[in-house]
This record gives structure tokens, sequence and C-alpha cells, in this order.
């Protein structure tokens, strides 16, 4: 492998690459948590935050990845034995189900092809069957990382709403939160999970809880045991800024930095940049002649392209030879794709030349592997960017 000089291009969906100015932010002598000089900095992040989920409800900061806010929002909401609907959009909304079904949780897993979101039909239809409202709740993980599938929380919404069904609406917006719109007060969702290492652009180390009213008064009634992640302890010592436990510090003032960021360019403008990305990213796709895995446009995801290899070729040996020739880092197949699709990470913090970089990483890669395909692509994409540039 040649010295690797320069940057490392991390472009898998999640850890994402840190901004000079996060890294900078966190470069700080750890205080007192309990001190009078934190107290500032947790108001500060806690309000922050709920501008980036368009909430005005209290958001919980754990020290955890987000995998904890998951069980935080089960464990928080539901009682031993409850029924719960998910869906089964690919590997991340697989592993939530198996979770709560460790849990106690009693799961209705609706299959999916792992192409495509959620279904709000087939939701309503569910529901509307469910007459004596034994569902508790509906579980949807907004993008699915393992596709590049983006379900609408909107018409999700739309579906509980037209049957009246008084179920909880949970959503992961794990690798969406920061990148894709998303309005956890406007879609009536009742705890959305996020965290800290994808569309943040800070490390992995924290994740969140967004919680509505409806949700912490079913918290009061749920009986799934729960310490570290209960919410009321956590919310009352918010209040003052200070927190139940020792907070992860320096990545609070890491994300102090990133809300800056994420205001300073505007989340309209934050978000209308990822559609562009991922649009040019995808017609590098189609002139090399491959396939997009999502295959419902309407559901296409902003932060990631998941690219579906031709028949008898390894994902793997292609992101091995990527890695090891131009010290890129592309996302694995996950799950039931593994070998078969590799994943391009196009969130945080990111721009037009960093995504020219990427996809021509990626096309000499697939001359490299050997994996046949059209040349342009990366120029396709170039075509797109310089044609929708704003000129200052
Ligand atoms: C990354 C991711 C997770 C898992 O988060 P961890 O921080 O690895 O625990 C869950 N859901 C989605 C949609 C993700 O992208």
């Amino acid at each position: 492998m040649p010295y690797p000089s320069g940057r490392h291009f991390l472009q898998i969906p999640g850890p994402t690459n840190v901004p000079d100015r996060v890294l900078r932010a966190m470069d700080m002598p750890t205080i007192d948590h309990r001190g009078p000089g934190f107290a500032a900095l947790g108001l500060e992040v806690l309000e922050g935050l709920k501008a980036v989920f368009q909430s005005r409800q209290p958001v919980v900061i754990y020290p955890a990845s987000g995998t904890g806010a998951w069980e935080a929002a089960l464990v928080n909401t539901l009682s031993p034995g409850d029924r719960v609907l998910m869906f089964e959009t690919g590997q991340f909304a697989s592993l939530w189900n198996k979770m709560a079904l460790r849990l106690g949780i009693v799961t209705e897993f609706i299959a999916t092809d792992w192409r495509r979101g959620a279904d709000a039909a087939v939701l309503e239809a569910r529901l509307r069957e469910d007459k004596d409202h034994t569902i508790k709740a509906v579980c949807v993980v907004h993008n699915e990382t393992s596709t590049g599938a983006t379900s609408r929380i909107g018409l999700i919404r739309k579906a509980i709403d037209a049957v009246a069904h008084p179920a909880l609406l949970l959503v992961d917006t794990i690798s969406s939160l920061g990148s894709i719109d998303y309005r956890h007060d406007e879609w009536g969702v009742d705890v959305t999970v996020g965290g800290s290492q994808k569309g943040l652009m800070l490390p992995p180390g924290l994740s969140f809880n967004c919680v509505s009213e409806k949700a912490r008064k079913a918290s009061a009634q749920a009986a799934l045991p729960r310490s570290y992640w209960a919410w009321e302890d956590m919310i009352a010592s918010n209040k003052t800024g200070y927190f139940p436990y020792t907070p992860a510090t320096n990545l609070l003032y890491g994300l102090r930095e990133a809300l800056c960021m994420l205001q300073e360019e505007g989340l309209p403008c934050v978000f209308a940049r990822h559609q562009r990305h991922a649009e040019a990213t995808r017609r590098a796709v189609n002139a090399w002649g491959l396939e997009v895995l999502c295959a419902a446009p309407e559901e296409y995801s902003g932060t990631l392209t998941a690219v579906v290899m031709p028949a008898g070729h390894d994902a793997d040996r292609l992101r091995a030879v990527i890695l090891e020739t131009f010290d890129m880092s592309l996302g694995i197949g996950l799950g039931r794709l593994a070998g078969k699709v590799f994943r391009i990470g196009h969130l945080g913090h990111f721009n037009d030349l960093m995504l020219a970089g990427t996809l021509s990483g990626v096309e000499m890669g697939l001359s490299l592997a050997g994996v046949p395909h059209r040349k342009g692509g990366a120029q396709a994409a170039l075509d797109h960017l310089a044609a929708t540039a704003k000129v200052a």
C-alpha cells in the first residue's frame, strides 16, 4: 500500500468527516460537570438541538451510540408484552426489531424487499384492522442506512391519523438528522432517535431522544425496567443545564460548534446540498451502467447511495482495492446485502470537490478491480454539479 499522504476519504455513511472547527472546539480541558461553568454549555446545546429536530419538545442527550437511544425510546414508552409494528426496511430496522424482541416486546415486522421505505398504505390497512388498539407503537427508520431509502414520515403520520389510531410513533433519524428534512413536531412524532456521528458531523458517542408530551405521558405508565435511560431524571436535571450522571463534556463542546455550523449554513440549504450531491451521485451510478439499490425514486436517500454490484463481482473486493489504492473507505453491504452492494456516503461535512474526489476514486476502483462498467460516471456528476452550482 502506498504511503497514505493527504487526507483519508471517509465516505462511509457514518461516522462522517469531522470538520476542523468541531475538532478544535473539543480541544478543551475537561471541566467540572457540576460546576457553575457547565450549565451555560448544557443549556445552549439542549436548546440548540431542538432546531435540528424542528421541535419545541425536550431533547435528551445520552453518552451512548445510536443503539442506546433506540433502547431508550423503547424502554421509556412500552411495557413487557406490548405489541408494536415495525417495517423491515433493511438491516437497521432489523436490528431495532431484534432489540425490541430481546426487551420482551411483541413485534409485527412488516417485510419489504430492502429496496424501499415503509409503506403508509400497508400501515393504514393494518391499523384499521386493529379495532381494539392492541398496537402500542409504530417504529420506522426514517433513512435506512443499509439501503439508501428514506421513508416519508409525513405519510406515515397521515396513515395513523386516517384511522385515528392512538399508537405512538417512534422514528430513527440517526443517518438523516441534520441532513434530510425532518419535522418532529409537524409530523407528530412521539420519540425521535438521533446520533452524533452522521449528519451532525461529530465523532461517535452521543445520541438523542426528542420526546413528545404524549410520549412522556406514556412513560409514566410504561413498565419496562429502565434506569440509565430514564427520561424524567434527565429532563429534571436538564432544566438547569445539568445531567444526572457525567455527560460527554468534550463532545458537547463539539456539538455546540456543529449546531453553529448548521445554523450558519441554514437548514434548508443543508438539506438542498445533500439532495444535490445525492442526485449527482446517482447520475454517476447510472452513467457507469450500475444500479442504485433503492427502487423508489421518491424515496432516494439524500445522505447515501447503495450501489448494486454486477452479478459475480464482490463489493468487498472493490472496496478493498479502493481503500488500498486510494485511501478511501466506502460502506459495506450489511446483513443480506453483504458483498452485493457498496455504499457511498455523501453526508455531513461535505462539498462538491469532496464528491468529485469520491466518485473519481470509485470510477478508478471499478477499472482496477475489473468490474464491468462504462466510463464517464464521475464526468456525469461533474456536469450536474457545474450546471447546478451557485455562482458567487
Ligand atoms: C448508524 C445507525 C444506527 C446505529 O447507530 P450506532 O451509533 O452504531 O449505535 C441505527 N440506525 C441507523 C438508521 C443508523 O444509520
